[in-house]
């Protein structure tokens, strides 16, 4: 239902009397001059312990009547609608000579301002912003991170014009954007909205450090207390973004920031055009593993400086903020980000190819397990990634645009290695969408992709394409790393199972936070358990009359052979069963990749080419 609002704050202060200043008058002279006079914002945070703050719009005059203003429905890097459009409050507008005009809200994130009469117009609203983990806007006592497409209003109309941002924030604060600064401290300028709602704004209490790699300059600035090395982070940081220049050719942008939330729980990142905003648990840098993650995750998100950020499927070009966007190829965008995160760990000489390979090991293990890659191609995850499955459904009858993604590139890159005989390479497929598909001229398409690795040598590409890309087959990755030396076996470190090749197993996974260690989280498709009828949410009793929950469970079904027949106890919605099922062979311990002891000449150029470094001499 449309209503009207016609609420006023009264919140109007020094630094906004400020900010309008001649805008008014440039406006209107710069619309006579035909220019496109630009849309200016001023983010008051008057709020910040409450997350709120005071936001106003100048909009320069327009030909009609009615101006649409939208709040945005999701934001880029994270493809799933969000009610943004809920912290707009107190909407109302007023045209230069003071004249109060009606606001409509007429969806849920679109607004249309009345009766303009040609005049330069002033909106006026409060934004309320507590959602640090969707690292949209969130503003509290001593930061504030406002991704400008979910803090902004926009006008559909004015897409294209300049924007001017002026912040208003608490002694001390400093602004941080990759957006080109205004002349003041806390003034940014965009060339466009599209622009301005890609380029976050952090603003707040910081520790900042400083970097260059060739004449491009880098900084990393840290929000929260944390145990992550700052100075040790940015030598590691310059290591990577060389590793990532030398592997296409140049970088995308001229300046890039790396924002570090030091949280007390979020995690994830997002990536910008030039900027990147990295959450983690604030004690999560220390151990060796837990700096490895925080450093692929920052690789990752430099990695989409290019793949997603300076070309882009077709379906993301441009960014429409208010539906979904659909692609087949969030496999590539996410997926082969991925792939490339650790390689330039490898690349920029943070991980050695051992301590690559064990980190890969897990993710192919858990590839090689799943049953949804016989189910959903990446092709249709990417599609459907604005609604995608969660928990047992996922797991069982889905892929993962990010993992599927990671094994699928993984598999291409060693089959295009192989069948150009070591001329070419994954690398050459970036940097082909990279000069042919420039973001501000077009997208590509899957179609794009596949010719793209056709024409440096991929064999079959329509087969391969049919099969892998479109059909739910997962890619043979064994088989390819075993052709450049890689190979595989089950290591067991359990000292009740050393001498044991193979184990029993019941085919379930508990969930690690239950209390009782009982309840159930995922049953895998084809297992014991599933056979038995369990399934996600149902809590496990007793196997052959012997209580059973998570920390004991393993040792529990060690006691048993593989094929035994047992008893299995549990409740299903609250109702005690019991069913008689063959316990499942697995190999026993984890899986894990490693160099052959000695490898030919012809290995060796293919690790050097995957790997961006010989690993080690041939064996004479
Ligand atoms: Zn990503």
């Amino acid at each position: 239902m449309a209503f009207l609002r016609m609420i006023d704050t009264g919140n109007t202060m020094a630094p906004l009397v400020k900010f309008r200043g001649w805008w008014w008058l440039m406006a209107l002279v710069s619309a006579v001059a035909w220019a496109r006079p630009a849309v200016r914002y001023h983010i008051d945070i008057d709020e910040p312990a409450h997350h709120e703050a005071q936001i106003t719009m100048l909009v320069p005059p327009i030909s009609e009547q009615v101006l649409e203003l939208r709040m945005a429905s999701w934001r880029t890097g994270r493809y799933l609608m969000l009610p943004l459009a809920n912290g707009v409050m107190h909407l109302v507008a007023e045209t230069s000579s003071g004249r109060r005009v009606p606001v409509r809200r007429v969806e849920k994130d679109r607004w249309q301002v009345e009766d303009l009469r040609g005049e330069p117009v002033e909106i006026r609203y409060r934004l309320y912003a507590n959602s640090l983990g969707t690292r949209t806007r969130h503003i509290d006592a001593t930061h504030a991170f406002l991704d400008l497409s979910t803090t902004l209003l926009y006008a559909p109309a004015l897409r294209q014009h300049p924007v001017d941002i002026e912040l208003t924030v608490p002694k001390g604060w400093r602004s941080v954007s990759g957006l080109a600064a205004g002349s003041g401290a806390h003034e940014f300028r965009a060339e466009n909205w599209d622009e301005a709602a890609d380029s976050p704004i952090e603003t707040g209490l910081h520790q900042s450090v400083k970097f260059k790699v060739g004449r491009q300059s880098f900084e990393l600035i840290v929000w929260g207390v944390s145990n992550l090395d700052i100075n040790a982070a940015a030598r590691d940081l310059a290591k990577i973004a060389a590793a990532q220049r030398t592997y296409w050719g140049e970088f995308p942008f001229d300046r890039f920031i790396f924002m570090v939330h030091a949280t007390d729980g979020a995690r994830g990142a997002t990536e910008h055009p030039n900027s990147t905003v990295i959450q983690r648990p604030r004690w999560r840098f220390g151990t060796q593993e837990d700096y490895f993650d925080f450093l692929a995750t920052a690789s990752h998100e430099l990695v989409h400086a290019w793949n997603v950020k300076a070309y882009r499927p077709q379906g993301l070009v441009p960014y429409r903020f208010n539906d979904e966007n659909y692609t087949d190829l969030l496999w590539f965008v996410e997926g082969g980000t991925s792939y490339l995160d650790e390689l330039m760990l490898v690349r920029a000489g943070i991980l050695t190819p051992k301590q690559y390979l064990k980190r890969l090991s897990e993710r192919v293990e858990k590839h090689l397990k799943r049953p949804g890659v016989r189910h959903m191609s990446p092709a249709e995850s990417s599609f459907i990634e604005w609604i995608a499955p969660k928990g047992e459904q996922a797991w069982n009858r889905a892929v993962n645009i990010y993992r599927q993604g990671e094994m699928l590139s993984l598999w291409l890159d060693l089959q295009l290695q192989q069948d150009s005989q070591g001329k070419h390479s994954i690398r050459d497929v970036h940097r082909k969408l990279y000069q042919a598909f420039p973001v501000q001229n077009r997208g590509y398409t899957s179609e794009d992709l596949k010719e793209i690795f056709a024409e440096l040598g991929l064999k079959n590409a329509d087969e391969i394409w049919e099969k892998y890309v479109e059909g739910a087959h997962p890619p043979p990755v064994i088989d390819a790393l075993k052709r450049i030396g890689v190979r595989t076996r089950y290591q067991d470190k359990t000292k009740w199972a050393i001498h044991q090749s193979v184990v029993a197993e019941l085919g379930l996974e508990l969930d690690p936070s239950d209390p009782s260690g009982t309840l159930v989280k995922t049953v895998t498709d084809g297992t014991p358990a599933w056979q038995a009828g369990l399934t996600a949410g149902d809590r496990i009793v007793a196997l052959d009359g012997i209580r059973i929950h998570k920390d004991n469970l393993a040792k529990v079904l060690r006691t048993f052979k593989p094929k035994q027949l047992v008893e299995l106890a549990f409740f299903h919605n609250d109702r005690l069963q019991t069913a008689s099922i063959r316990l499942q062979e697995v190999p026993s311990g984890r899986l894990t990749l490693e160099l052959a002891e000695s490898l030919s000449a012809e290995e060796l150029k293919h690790l050097a080419l995957w790997l961006g470094q010989a690993p080690k001499e041939p064996q004479q």
